[in-house]
């Protein structure tokens, strides 16, 4: 175990990409579960609180530590085993998401949810239940786990597999290695659309989804197992560039109609506004004036016609006045990776933009049911124009997801952001949808939790949390106040 006990040797552990700094005693990097086990055991034997560090490229303060010390699972690289035939990997978490598909490709298999970012760690977007540039078409890393190996935060032990162990009525009661546990869920339940705001609980669940998505808080996730799937035969992608934002918006509500009637099924749809090409133009010299961008990604499967396909989104964007010689088909590796790298470069140039202010990250990624999203959208609008203050507003529009972002210069106008970012969260959960649909809570985000749950049920949250950490040591602060653990 490499131990780190001065500041500047750790210091980029102390925070994450929503640049809220942190503070830490000390860095544990452990080289396998069986330190790991010693470590935690060790810890609560002096009542250390830690926070488990993955990736640090999450958005909400959850890796970023309020005191304690850090874990760091970055040495848990090992692939275990890679199965051809049932197309599984089993391995440590780890491992980034650019290695895995570096070593799965080589036969010929992939994962293809992931949280856009490679540099994250698997066992980061399980924690965090990622989903990303390809929601729209694969879903969330939920979708494909299928066993978990997890470290409780007292040091025990637990391995799930999948349909394993189910609760009836809100009660999961099963034995492991010996051990009873018994527990009661809470009383809420999680939407069943895409949505990543506290533990996803509902009736009759699997062990394992609660787990999934718990943000560093009931345990730590050492080994994964996961459902893989074949290369698809060919992949093409486009950004699209549209003159109207109407027509723009038109355009989505075409793609997913067609998605629905199983007519055209994209992988990817996602959105720029004009405020979002007006940023990255001086980067990008082929971004011409336009009020909307869509980026897509086409998987040609077997079955498929590349000619019929690529005609059909020919012939979507021409009826839509999308600007033709300037919008971009990347049908070669070289110019997927160049247009999704544009895609990529927006969420790091608004990280790079709020450093340089030393600004907190002041963005929501609300998701709302389908019938609600132009409201919700045209009140992003609105209230951004009250505010006066410059935004982006960008991201994946086929599950009716944008991550709309305040870009403040200063402390008074990150005050007035922070106001509007919570009038947005009431208006999404009014409308039926959700305060976090993929970047989960963290530490910056539990004032917008409180909009979406009862006091009384973000309680029974933090009960939850204690039967599993009773001494209250992991990932405090993360989705629920430590405050509240002491109360309940
Ligand atoms: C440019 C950019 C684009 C992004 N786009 C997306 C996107 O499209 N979709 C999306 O979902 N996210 C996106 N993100 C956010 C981020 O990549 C995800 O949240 C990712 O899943 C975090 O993984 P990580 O390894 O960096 O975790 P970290 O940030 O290190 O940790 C995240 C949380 O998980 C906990 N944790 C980490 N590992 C474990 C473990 N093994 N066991 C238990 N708890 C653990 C930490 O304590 C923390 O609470 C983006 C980030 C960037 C910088």
């Amino acid at each position: 175990m490499i131990i780190k006990t001065k500041k500047d040797q750790f210091e980029s552990y102390l925070e994450d990409t929503s640049n809220l700094y942190g503070t830490a005693s000390s860095l544990y990097i452990v080289k396998n579960k069986e330190e790991l086990v010693t470590l935690i055991r060790d810890l609560n034997k002096h009542k250390t609180p830690f926070t488990i560090s993955a990736g640090r490229t999450g958005t909400t303060g959850g890796c970023v530590p309020l005191g304690g010390v850090i874990i760091s699972i970055e040495q848990l690289k090992s692939i275990i085993e890679i199965n051809k035939e049932n197309k599984t990997v089993s391995l440590e978490t780890g491992l980034t998401f650019k290695e895995l598909e570096e070593a799965v490709s080589k036969k010929n298999l992939t994962l293809r949810s992931s949280p856009t970012e490679s540099l994250a760690f698997i066992g980061g977007a399980i924690s965090t239940c990622a989903s990303g540039v390809r929601g729209f078409g694969y879903g969330s890393i939920r979708n494909y786990i299928s066993g978990i190996e997890v470290v409780l935060p007292t040091g025990e032990q637990l391995n799930i597999k999948r349909k394993a162990v189910s609760s009836v009525k809100r009660l999961f009661d099963f034995e492991h290695k010996g051990k009873n546990f018994k527990f009661k869920l809470p009383s809420y339940t999680a939407p069943k659309f895409k949505s990543q705001a506290g533990y996803f609980v509902h009736n009759d669940m699997d062990l394992i989804d609660l787990f999934i998505g718990s943000e560093g808080t009931l345990g730590v996730i050492v080994g994964a197992e996961i459902n893989l799937q074949d290369m698809p035969l060919d992949v093409f992608d486009g950004l699209i560039f549209f003159k109207k934002e109407t027509e723009g918006l038109e355009f989505v509500e075409k793609i997913k109609n067609l998605k629905i009637k199983k007519l055209l099924e994209p992988t990817s749809l996602e959105f720029f506004d004009k405020n979002s090409l007006d940023m990255l133009r001086s980067e990008y010299s082929f971004v011409p004036q336009a009020e909307c961008a869509i980026y897509f990604e086409q998987a040609v499967e077997k079955n498929d016609d590349p000619a019929a396909l690529l005609d059909k989104w020919a012939g979507l964007s021409e009826s839509l006045n999308a600007i033709a010689d300037k919008s971009i088909l990347a049908d070669t590796p070289k110019e997927r990776e160049r247009i999704f790298e544009f895609r990529h470069r927006l969420p790091q140039a608004i990280n790079e933009y709020l450093r340089s202010f030393k600004q907190l990250k002041t963005a929501v990624d609300c998701a709302v049911p389908p019938a609600a999203f132009m409201e919700m959208y045209n009140f992003y609008k609105e209230k951004a124009k009250e505010s006066g203050i410059n935004y982006v507003n960008f991201g994946h529009i086929g599950e009716d997801h944008l991550h709309f972002n305040f870009l403040p210069k200063a402390d008074s106008e990150s005050i007035t952001a922070k106001k509007y970012m919570e009038t947005f969260c009431r208006k999404a959960v009014e409308l039926g949808g959700t305060v976090s649909a993929e970047h989960g809570i963290g530490k910056i985000k539990k004032p917008y939790l409180k909009i979406m749950y009862t006091q009384a049920q973000i309680e029974e949250m933090a009960h939850l949390k204690k039967y599993f950490d009773p001494v209250c040591l992991m990932g405090l602060d993360n989705i629920f106040g430590k405050e509240i653990l002491s109360r309940v």
